[in-house]
């Protein structure tokens, strides 16, 4: 039985079809990471989940019951939004506790259940202090013991990180990732981030004007995109178009090839090119090369390569690197 499921699911407002007809499973225990650019429909999917929202048609199914419907706080799910919505007036402690006080959950067990919550996210002995009284990434941390204190079955955050900077990102993506270990409980997360979807994400759906273009393992996203939209949306593969597939494999495809899966030589290839820019990445180089055709390909080398002066380069690559994309567009 999966955690969530969304059956069918369409979501209009007014002439804006946000979600249509979308179909996602989220199996018990996954990391599940929702990607795709601003205005895609990931929020519309997270709020039909919540119950913040409802679907235009379509059924919401949550461990097996369909809850189109039911209220937010009668699902097994909770939300941990972008900017967190703490109470400034609350001490932390009562922040986390609040939502055991509404369920009359008794005075010492409430302020227990808050405090190993709190020892959970690395904030023991921060219950007293007020929200303005923390850094950003500490408040991050609150709101997700806020949001784990009454055992959600699904836990969905909403851009979680977009707040934090980057280091304090990159530490919170780790954190989180074995904060989600030690719960063993599902989460469902929304970002426009595709190296925070991939690192985090058990599997990762990548939406596009409503729909879902595709859903698979990081490592499936990013080595065999199903269109040019996922292939250009998630990253730095080469999109190469009909005419470069036929001539290398006979069939008039799209492609995919990752930089790295290109090997930059001095000798006779067949396929040769010139390198027109060059940017320096620390362990590797990125090349970039002008075909006789004008088509123009990335490829990654190892930093200490040396490349000849005029530029002129043969390239090679594995013929399995070449990924033939499912859309015909
Ligand atoms: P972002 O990354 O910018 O948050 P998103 O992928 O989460 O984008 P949604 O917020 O789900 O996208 O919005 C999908 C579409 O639905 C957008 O075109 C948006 O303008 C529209 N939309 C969302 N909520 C409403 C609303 N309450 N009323 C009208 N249109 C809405």
């Amino acid at each position: 039985m999966s955690a969530v499921e969304l059956r069918e699911i369409s979501r209009v407002f007014g002439t804006v079809r946000a979600l249509d007809k979308i179909d996602l499973a989220i199996a018990e225990g996954e990391f599940f990471a929702m990607l795709g650019p601003s205005g895609s429909g990931k929020t519309t999917s997270l709020r039909l989940i919540a119950g913040f929202e409802q679907p235009s048609s379509g059924a919401v199914r949550i461990f097996g019951e369909d809850v189109t419907g039911v209220p937010p706080y009668r699902r097994a799910v909770n939300t941990v939004f972008q900017d967190y919505a703490l109470f400034p007036h609350m001490s932390v402690l009562d922040n986390v506790a609040y939502s055991l006080m509404l369920r009359k959950v008794a005075g010492p067990e409430r302020h227990r259940r808050a405090e190993a919550a709190l020892e959970m996210v690395r904030l023991g002995g921060y219950g007293a202090r007020k929200p303005g009284q923390l850094s950003g990434g500490q408040r991050q941390r609150v709101a997700l013991a806020r949001a784990i204190v009454n055992r959600p079955k699904v836990l969905l955050l909403d851009e979680p990180l977009g707040a934090l900077d980057l280091k304090l990102r990159e530490e919170m993506q780790e954190e989180l990732k074995s904060l989600q270990r030690t719960l063993g409980i599902t989460f469902v997360f929304v970002t426009h981030d595709q190296g925070e979807a991939l690192s985090m994400a058990d599997r990762v759906a990548v939406f596009d004007t409503g729909r879902v273009a595709q859903v698979g393992t990081p490592e499936e996203i990013y080595r065999r995109p199903a269109s040019r939209f996922v292939a250009s949306f998630v990253g730095s593969s080469n999109i190469l178009p009909p005419d470069f597939t036929e001539a290398v494999t006979g069939q008039r495809r799209w492609a995919s090839l990752r930089p790295e899966a290109i090997t930059v030589t001095t000798l006779g290839e067949a396929l040769r090119g010139r390198i027109v820019t060059r940017s320096f990445l620390g362990a590797t180089t990125r090349l970039g090369i002008e075909l006789p055709d004008g088509t123009k390909i990335h490829a990654s080398v190892p930093a200490g390569q040396s490349l000849p002066a005029d530029g002129q380069v043969g390239l090679n690559f594995p013929r399995e690197a070449l990924h033939l994309m499912e859309a015909a567009t």
